[in-house]
């Protein structure tokens, strides 16, 4: 027998559950097909579990810092298996307040694997269901690259799997990712090795962030390994054998993480008998509105390609529900001016053009201010970390089109930052706003 919704969210994570439970908020009659846990990536494999080890990481820090605030501390020492437990504990929390936040919200959930039979009716597990609307929210997955012993690597998941700190670690990869679990891995005493096939790490965003995170990472001890190619990986009898082009960069580890990207979930959904089209690499191309080229077909989140955010599947996802079911007819996510946050050691936090993509654009109207300094409370620690901001701007009224910082607590700043340029901020409303002393967020309003 089959059964049919006014929507179908294919993929409980952060986008299909947004569109869901908001369409449900619209009287729409839902259900939501998850394979795996609820929550998704950024619930179970990603934000959550990645933000507990940065606090893990962060706090590494300040007790080495405590000393030269005059405490005298003996740290006895470190136990990631603890860690991880609670870790856990707190994410299966999140895992059943989000059963229950289903059944509160009238939304059906079918757990298994969805595959399309047709463009609006899906097989899960053997059960038939069909719906006026379905959207595709099936995320994303690491990317292990094809080389001989690949296998003996880890991805990020594995990375969450770990049971115990590795002592030698060689992170493979330039991406948030890859800097993010390095950062963290060194922070909580492990020996960090970063492979870059490249110069340098971050390579899409601004130079000042990556280059004062270079800086900073070199001094905290992790050895960073620019311009190689792996070639492989082997098992010797001291651990795993990282193989590269060049011989000399090569090393010997207890754990080696493949961070080298993400595919969408396409591969086993069914999509031709949908007639839905994917691009060369897997994602499903979406216009401005979410709209897949099927009639009633929609994706949202990572597997459309756009920016790999959980604010971003959240917003996509809400704003698609506000169309289909809320009478607003025009309403979409805007892909402009999306922040985005770094959690290395010390945070990133960047909103807009870079400057590179503000002078591609706009030349010679582009003025950039930028400032360096050591926040005060490192005035008093030996372990010094920077912190460094750009603000770049355009045009006559100097109209704020990028700002970019590092440094502690640059995840917690931009916010409030992200809200005024979208609002078209110009750095005149920034001069004219009163600084908060003393902080580091206030060099944002004095910069000349
Ligand atoms: C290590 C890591 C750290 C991250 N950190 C951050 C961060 O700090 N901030 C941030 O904003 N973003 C972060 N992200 C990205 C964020 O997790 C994703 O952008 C977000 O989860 C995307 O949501 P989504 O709904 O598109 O997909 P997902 O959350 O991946 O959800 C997709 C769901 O679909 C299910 N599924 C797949 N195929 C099927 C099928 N055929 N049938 C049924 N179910 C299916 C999957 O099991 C999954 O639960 C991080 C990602 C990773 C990997």
């Amino acid at each position: 027998m089959s059964e049919h919704y006014d929507l179908i969210a294919i993929g409980g994570g952060s986008g299909g559950l947004s569109v869901a439970e908001r369409a449900a908020r619209f009287g729409a009659r839902c259900a939501v097909v998850e394979s795996g846990r609820l929550g998704g990536t950024c619930v179970n494999v990603g934000c959550v579990p990645k933000k507990i080890m940065w606090y893990g990481a962060d706090l590494a820090h300040r007790l080495r810092d405590a000393a030269d605030y005059g405490f005298d501390l003996r740290v006895g020492g470190f136990d990631w298996a603890e860690l991880a437990r609670r870790r856990e504990a707190y994410i299966s929390g999140i895992n059943t307040w989000y059963h229950t936040y289903l059944e509160d919200s009238d939304v059906a959930e079918i757990p298994g694997h969805a595959r399309f039979v047709e463009p609006r009716t899906l097989d899960v597990e053997g059960r038939r269901i069909s719906a006026d609307h379905v959207v595709i929210g099936v995320g994303g997955r690491p990317v292990i690259p094809d080389v001989p012993g690949a296998a003996l690597g880890i991805d990020s998941d594995g990375f969450f799997a770990l049971e115990h700190r590795p002592e030698r670690v060689a992170v493979i990869g330039a991406g948030y990712i890859a800097v993010e679990l390095a950062g963290m891995l060194n922070a909580l005493g492990t020996r960090v090795s970063m492979y870059l096939r490249r110069e340098t790490f971050l390579r899409s965003f601004d130079p000042m962030l990556r280059d004062t995170l270079m800086e900073q990472m070199l001094a905290d001890g992790v050895n960073v390994l620019p311009r190689t190619a792996i070639t492989g990986l082997t098992r010797t009898a001291g651990g795993i054998s990282v193989a590269c082009e060049q011989a000399e960069s090569g090393g010997e580890y207890d754990a080696v993480i493949w961070a080298v990207g993400r595919k969408p979930n396409t591969a086993d959904l069914g999509l031709d008998a949908a007639g839905v089209i994917r691009d060369g690499d897997g994602f499903i191309p979406v216009d401005g509105f979410q709209n897949t080229n099927v009639e009633g077909v929609y994706a949202i989140g990572d597997v459309t390609g756009g920016p790999a955010l959980t604010p971003v599947a959240i917003a996509a996802g809400r704003r698609l529900a506000d169309r289909l079911f809320g009478g607003q007819p025009e309403r979409r996510l805007v892909y402009e001016n999306i922040p985005s946050v770094v959690f290395s050691h010390p945070p990133i936090g960047t909103v807009g053009l870079t400057e590179d993509e503000a002078r591609e654009t706009h030349g010679d109207a582009v003025k950039v201010y930028t400032t360096r300094f050591t926040g005060m409370f490192h005035a008093l620690t030996e372990h010094k970390v920077m912190t460094a901001m750009k603000l770049i701007t355009v045009g006559a009224k100097d109209k704020v089109v990028g700002a970019h910082i590092i440094g502690p607590g640059a995840d917690e700043m931009l916010q409030g930052f992200a809200v005024a340029i979208r609002m078209g901020a110009t750095k005149q409303d920034l001069d004219d706003t009163v600084a908060l002393h003393p902080t580091s967020a206030e060099e944002l309003v004095t910069m000349r």
